[in-house]
């Protein structure tokens, strides 16, 4: 793992002060993109919640992650969810057939969307808004490789 920067709130040994300049600046670019127009929209058909299902899992980067964990623990919960034998996503809700974690979902689940919804984004719309979240979890984790969502979770959980 790389070292924070130099300059960087994770530099001076303040963990806290570095995840929380981390979580803003993920929040920085999911408004960003909230505000960016599409021609596509999640209604929250769940279908990109099946990973077996659509062979698709999406990546985080590790200031993402963070922001993840903290919707999970947000209600309480102290340790990571269980996996789903079905294979859906971890924070999928079977009763409730929805993301248990829906204001903190990552990036990924707020660009691919599924068929239902109208596709993907294209990589390109947003390439500068993914360079930002590598750069926040570089800059403020001293971690910018994004992990399979179950293992960035898990990670997560187990740095706070
Ligand atoms: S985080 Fe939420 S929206 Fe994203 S795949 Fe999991 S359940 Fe679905």
């Amino acid at each position: 793992m790389k070292k924070p920067h130099r300059d960087s709130p994770g530099a001076r040994g303040d963990g806290r002060a570095a995840e929380t300049a981390a979580l803003a600046e993920v929040r920085a670019v999911y408004a960003e993109l909230e505000r960016r127009p599409a021609e596509r929209g999640c209604v929250r058909q769940t279908g990109c919640c099946q990973f077996r299902l659509t062979g698709l899992v999406p990546s985080l980067t590790p200031a993402e992650a963070r922001l993840l964990a903290r919707g999970w623990r947000a209600a309480g919960r102290t340790r990571p969810p269980e996996e789903p034998a079905d294979g859906a996503c971890p924070l999928f809700d079977p009763l409730r057939q929805g993301c248990r974690v829906y204001e903190s979902r990552p990036f990924g689940c707020r660009t691919h969307f599924c068929a239902a919804a109208g596709g993907p984004r294209s990589r390109r719309e947003v390439l500068d808004l993914i360079r930002r979240l590598e750069e926040a979890s570089e800059r403020f984790l001293g971690d910018r490789e994004p992990r399979p969502l179950p293992a960035a979770l898990r990670r997560a959980m187990e740095e706070r």
